[in-house]
């Protein structure tokens, strides 16, 4: 659960409105059950119940020191996709790390929203995040947003960008090992990738002034693809 304040060790609190539903109804805690809490400084903490009323009463026990978030922050490009597969997309980025979801207008992208549909949609676009980050004890909860098309962005506040190309006889693609082999821990890399029909002539040729990367020999589905490279990322981190 994550709650919008700072805790300390030792320290009692309240679980309300919807999570304290959660535990009571869903997860059914009693007194003495522990549970993860992150806090506002993204600090984790191994708490108990206390007490079960309205709310939940709990007690901070101890501060937990791993961290399970990514050494770098992956922002993920990628166009709205066909049915459900964003939301499987984006449950299962999260539970490999993914730092955010920038949901852009893609040439090629299939569906296409009005502003009240794109809001409508944000509602559970977040809610699938946030469960899924407290399925995976994040400390975060990846930000989700639409964006323009790919030529209007400004990848400036990114160390890197690396874009999804299976590549082809003129222009081949590097591995991801590579293009990641000088990253320090705390790098911010954007990670584009294209719909289900895959990148137009325009964006490839905007894109490939930019690090272009090849997830491995076998063509994925524009769902797999972010899948692959998080857990990429993520073994080539692991000690
Ligand atoms: N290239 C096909 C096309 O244009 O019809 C398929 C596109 S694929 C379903 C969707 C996206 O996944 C691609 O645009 C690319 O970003 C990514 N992708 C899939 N397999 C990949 C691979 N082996 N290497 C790099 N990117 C890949």
């Amino acid at each position: 659960y994550f709650i919008d304040q700072v805790l300390s060790s030792g320290q009692f609190f309240k679980i309300t409105a919807d999570d304290a539903h959660h535990m009571k109804n869903v997860m059914r805690f009693r007194p003495a059950d522990t549970f993860h809490v992150v806090d506002r400084q993204k600090s984790t903490y191994l708490c108990e119940v206390t007490e079960v009323d309205g709310d939940i009463n709990c007690r901070v026990l101890s501060t937990v020191e791993e961290s399970p978030e990514l050494p770098v922050e992956v922002s993920i490009y990628c166009p709205l996709l066909k049915g459900e597969k964003f939301d499987w997309m984006i449950q299962k980025s999260t539970e490999l790390g993914a730092h955010e979801f920038m949901i852009y207008e893609a040439d090629r992208s299939i569906v296409k929203l009005d502003d009240k549909k794109q809001k409508k949609r944000l509602e559970r676009f977040s809610k699938i995040v946030k469960e899924a980050s407290e399925q995976s004890r994040r400390q975060m909860i990846p930000n989700i947003r639409f964006v323009p098309a790919v030529k209007s962005l400004d990848f400036n506040t990114h160390d890197r960008l690396l874009f999804a190309f299976e590549g082809n006889a003129l222009n081949p693609a590097t591995s991801l090992q590579n293009a990641l082999s000088d990253l320090a821990p705390g790098s911010r890399i954007a990670f584009i990738f294209g719909p289900e029909g895959g990148f137009s002539d325009a964006e490839t040729e905007l894109l490939l002034k930019h690090h272009s990367v090849r997830l491995g020999p076998r063509i994925l589905r524009a769902e797999t693809a972010p899948l692959y490279a998080l857990s990429a990322i993520s073994h080539s981190f692991e000690t």
